[in-house]
């Protein structure tokens, strides 16, 4: 357990949570701020700080719940699709530094939108980026 870490505390029971499911690698629990109805976030018990960092097991069992509470997001909530999320370093929007997952639940009329408009590249630039990272 990390000291300062807000989603340890929450592991740990000292910090509240609406917990929605529970095993003993992993637990997920409400977002704090959803961005929609039912917007919940998924944490490996074991506090790890990121993508970059989290062991192999972390990260199955994680997408594994992941999963589980997007099926329920659909056949409870209603939700017609899901986005899986997890943002890495501040540098990609992440602000708890406890490697977790955000599933958040689509709805045909909620308010969410790209955030992201596609570069304009040439079909070499793509190329280029390929070659560095091939292999
Ligand atoms: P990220 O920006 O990917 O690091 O996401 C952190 C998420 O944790 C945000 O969506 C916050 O709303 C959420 N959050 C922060 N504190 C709490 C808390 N105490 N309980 C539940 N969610 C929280
Ligand atoms: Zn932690």
């Amino acid at each position: 357990m990390a000291d300062d870490c807000i989603f340890c505390k929450i592991v740990a029971g000292e910090m509240p949570a609406h917990r929605i499911a529970e095993d003993d690698r992993t637990i997920a629990f409400m977002d704090i701020n959803p961005w929609t109805r039912g917007h919940a976030l998924v944490i490996p018990k074991e506090h790890t700080r990121n993508l970059w960092e989290a062991p192999i097991a972390a990260l199955e069992s994680t997408i594994a719940m992941a999963q589980q509470i997007a099926t329920r997001q659909r056949d409870r909530l209603g939700c017609a699709g899901v986005n899986l999320l997890n943002c890495t370093e501040p540098a990609a929007w992440q602000t708890v530094f406890h490697y977790h997952v955000h599933v958040i639940p689509r709805y045909e009329d909620d308010p969410l939108r790209l955030p992201a408009k596609p570069l304009e590249v040439e079909q070499d630039e793509l190329a280029e980026a390929a070659e560095e990272l091939r292999g």
